[in-house]
């Protein structure tokens, strides 16, 4: 039999597709560059872990659930003078995650929370971690219909897997009680596991009257800061300034 035939045969038995795909190139180029049987085998394995490696990132990506990706590189510290340039590189080496840390990023709309917010999460997901990003009222929407939708339940389950959960906007829609009671539950079980990002339009001062019960409100601010840092983000928003018209 063909020995090309063989070694693919063997590499889809062993399930590594680098090899399986890339075994005639491979091959040519050994022969090109008259490679010792040494660095021959160290470029399959190497290929096929670098392809490993590529997929599970891009299958973290897709997972994560970012609406639009935002990055650091984007995020303008010139315009948003609140966080400073010495803040995100702090914040960009992500040992928070690994210390369980949560941050909420605070302030009026357009001031760049949610782009912050999503820059760190696709960092993180390209450092490893494993991130999940809804909005407030998605999450609301996932933790009411986990019973019944099959898809509501994934989401929930990739939430408690993940090493980072962005939940972005609360505040914008009015929350009920039972609800809130869900929400508390959720933070919760995740207090101490798992690290969260919030961003929110209102103070804290604003959140008993948004979650409508003194004592659900203290108790989830006491999980959500216990270990946190909280950025006030302050300034014009970034959408009128550089509003584009055609
Ligand atoms: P918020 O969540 O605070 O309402 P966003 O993060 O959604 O605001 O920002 C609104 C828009 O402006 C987004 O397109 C975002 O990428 C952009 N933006 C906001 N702040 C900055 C900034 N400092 N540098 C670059 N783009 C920014
Ligand atoms: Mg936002």
């Amino acid at each position: 039999m063909d020995k090309i035939k063989i070694i693919k045969d063997y590499a889809r038995n062993l399930k590594l597709g680098y090899i399986r795909d890339n075994i005639l190139k491979i091959i040519d180029d050994a022969d090109k560059k008259d490679l010792s049987y040494h660095d021959l085998i160290i470029e399959l394995l190497k290929g096929e872990i670098d392809q490993r490696n590529r997929k599970a990132q891009e299958r973290r990506l897709k997972q994560a659930g970012f609406p639009v990706i935002k990055t650091i590189e984007e995020f303008d510290t010139e315009f948003q003078k609140s966080i400073t340039k010495k803040q995100i590189n702090r914040l960009i080496e992500m040992d928070w995650i690994d210390n369980l840390y949560n941050l909420i990023f605070l302030g009026p709309p357009g001031v760049g929370k949610t782009h912050l917010a999503i820059a760190l999460g696709y960092k993180a997901v390209e450092m490893g971690y494993k991130v999940s990003f809804t909005s407030m009222d998605r999450l609301m929407y996932y933790l009411k219909t986990q019973d019944i939708s099959r898809k509501s339940k994934s989401k929930i389950n990739r939430i408690y897997s993940s090493d980072l959960v962005i939940i972005d906007e609360i505040g914008y829609l009015p929350i009920f009680h039972e609800e809130a009671n869900m929400f508390f539950q959720l933070i919760s079980n995740l207090h101490e596991q798992t690290s969260i990002i919030i961003t929110s339009n209102k103070g804290f001062e604003e959140w008993t009257e948004l979650l409508q019960d003194v004592a659900l409100t203290t108790a989830i601010l006491d999980r959500l800061t216990y270990r946190c840092e909280i950025f006030n983000m302050t300034g014009k928003s970034y959408r009128l300034e550089n509003r584009k018209s055609f």
